[in-house]
């Protein structure tokens, strides 16, 4: 194969749990479709896992430019098969959930504490996060505040839009409310889907603030805060 032939579904729904398509080409445990909805890991965000026809996908990788879903097992199905395939939908909504909520975290971060480099940021289903080049200590009551705000802003229910950028193909641009920037991200259509998240800092190094996001409502250890 010498062109990507994937049809990108989980661009054109990133609801999309379910799909069926045709093996364009086995090499070992890796498989290339001609359609998935199967995001490969990128822009920080994790690959995704999930089946293609009972047999277990534990990742999803960009190889050569292809979309390559990597198998558990050994697969019983050949080239040209005609296979059902479903993504592992908890953990992919987890990570566009947390993925938006990383997004709108940041304008509020830079809002309050003027914009700092983004050295760096991953995504997977069980937190989001994002190192900046920032000097001492990101002050807790920032955090709080930058929290708080992202919260109210996720409660208003704002929609998350993409559109592509017509200068640059390939390049998708995500907005929601004010805050805009490009992504190659999956993402939820509202914020409200998202509910609360909680934000705690981490130091990995001299001259690196590290933020976690985490999904508030699955800590059962929380208790409500009254913010400064
Ligand atoms: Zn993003």
């Amino acid at each position: 194969m010498t062109e990507e032939r994937t049809v990108k579904l989980y661009y054109e729904d990133p609801y999309m749990r379910e799909f069926e398509a045709k093996i364009l080409s086995i090499e070992g445990d890796e498989v290339v479709l001609d359609r998935t909805a199967f995001y490969p890991e990128g822009g920080g965000q994790a690959g995704d896992t999930g089946v293609i026809d009972g047999v277990r996908v534990t990742d999803t990788q960009i190889r050569d430019g292809f979309v390559a879903h990597i198998l558990e097992t050994p697969p019983r199905f050949k080239v040209g098969d005609s296979v059902k395939c479903g993504i592992d939908w908890e953990r992919r909504y987890r990570i566009m959930k947390l993925h938006s909520a990383a997004h709108i975290m940041e304008h509020f971060l830079w809002q309050r504490l003027g914009k700092m480099e983004r050295l760096g940021s991953h995504v997977d289903e069980k937190k989001d996060r994002a190192d900046y080049a920032y000097e001492g200590r990101l002050p807790a009551v920032e955090l709080r505040r930058v929290e708080e705000a992202t919260n109210l802003f996720l409660a208003e229910g704002h929609e998350v839009k993409i559109r592509l950028n017509p200068s640059k193909p390939g390049i998708r641009i995500w907005s929601c409310g004010p805050i805009e920037m490009p992504c190659g991200g999956t993402h939820v259509h509202n914020t409200r889907e998202i509910g609360a998240i909680r934000l705690k800092r981490r130091n990995p190094g001299r001259g690196v603030e590290r933020i976690e996001t985490t999904l508030a409502e699955e800590d059962p250890t929380l208790t409500p805060k009254t913010f400064i």
